[in-house]
């Protein structure tokens, strides 16, 4: 249990999923209001363990008053189906149609994946992946926010924090911010042991491109490093207390590996797929939709750094290096 103030004290309840990622740090504030942060994936074993954890401090799942989301990601909504129905969700609204399995919306993402794949020049074989982006929602929840927030917004019965807009690792990531404390409950923003994905992600009804996520992410991470932050409560993995140092060196190794991007791609015009492919040789072809996701990204943050463009005239897109005075080299 960490103490945060006389009035409020945190426990780490950590529940196993049956990802890659391994187990899920979910967040019980004891304060005017009991509030829980994530919950876990949607399995019969997880409510289970949840359940016990809860008991060792005194409490049933009929005790918290309301669940806070930071991101719409399976192994952090699963749970929420098991509680009263009543229960205030609250979260960022680019959470809402991914929780409640909006039929429209998702309908929508097989296809924005094949356009991703053909621009990205992906080889056809690797198409059918298109059809299985959303079988890990099975693990997910079937039930929507109650509860908009958004940067700078407090909630209900959690005095002294405030929640920081913190896009990247999904667009509707969310993170707790306890300025007095230092204290960051973060989601998967910052974790010790992974750099969390930047996901491509389908854009959301009225839009008509996709967010650039590592961009999102990187200016979430500086927004993070000017503030001065004791101990990440992480999603996944230990608790942070080297907050600064670890951002620096995910920035620095971004910056690298960007710099591998550019030189790769100043050789001669490339594919997003080509630039995958020699970023990942050895991963690519079984963690396709990550790697690719990566690498859009790292290309996405050269674009926008005015280091390299992209003819989108023809598919696949092509990027080439801008070579002028600045960047000579
Ligand atoms: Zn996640």
């Amino acid at each position: 249990m960490v103490k945060v103030t006389s009035k409020q004290q945190i426990q780490q309840i950590t529940i196993p999923t049956p990802f890659p990622v391994g187990d899920v740090h979910t967040y019980v504030i004891l304060g005017e209001k009991v509030t829980l942060v994530d919950a876990g994936v949607r399995t019969k074993e997880a409510w289970e363990y949840f359940k016990q954890e809860l008991n060792v401090i005194g409490l049933t799942p009929d005790d918290i008053d309301q669940i806070v989301v930071t991101h719409q990601h399976p192994d952090h909504v699963g749970l929420i189906d098991f509680f009263r129905k009543d229960i205030p969700v609250i979260g960022h609204e680019r959470s809402h149609l991914w929780m409640i399995k909006d039929e429209a919306y998702l309908k929508t993402h097989t296809e924005f994946y094949l356009s991703i794949l053909s621009e990205a020049g992906v080889d056809q074989r690797f198409f059918p992946l298109t059809e299985k982006v959303n079988d890990m929602l099975h693990f997910s929840c079937n039930r929507g926010l109650t509860d908009l927030v958004d940067e700078g917004d407090s909630v209900q019965g959690l005095d002294g924090w405030k929640v920081l807009y913190t896009p990247g690792h999904s667009s509707a990531h969310i993170s707790l911010w306890h300025e007095e404390k230092g204290t960051l409950i973060g989601g998967d923003v910052l974790l010790a042991h992974i750099s969390p994905n930047p996901l491509i992600e389908p854009c959301y009804p009225g839009e008509d491109e996709r967010r650039k996520a590592l961009v999102e992410y990187i200016a979430s991470l500086e927004k993070l490093s000017l503030l001065p932050i004791r101990q990440v409560l992480p999603g996944h993995g230990d608790i942070i207390s080297n907050a600064k140092e670890l951002i620096e060196e995910r920035l620095r190794k971004q910056e690298k590996r960007a710099e591998k991007v550019l030189a790769f791609i100043r050789k001669q015009p490339r594919t997003a797929y080509e630039v995958c492919v020699h970023l990942f040789p050895t991963v690519y072809e079984k963690q396709l939709m990550l790697t690719l996701s990566e690498t859009i990204g790292q290309l996405d943050y050269l674009e926008d750094a005015k280091m390299i463009e992209v003819d989108r005239n023809n598919v696949p897109h092509q990027y080439r290096g801008i070579i002028n005075e600045s960047n000579k080299g």
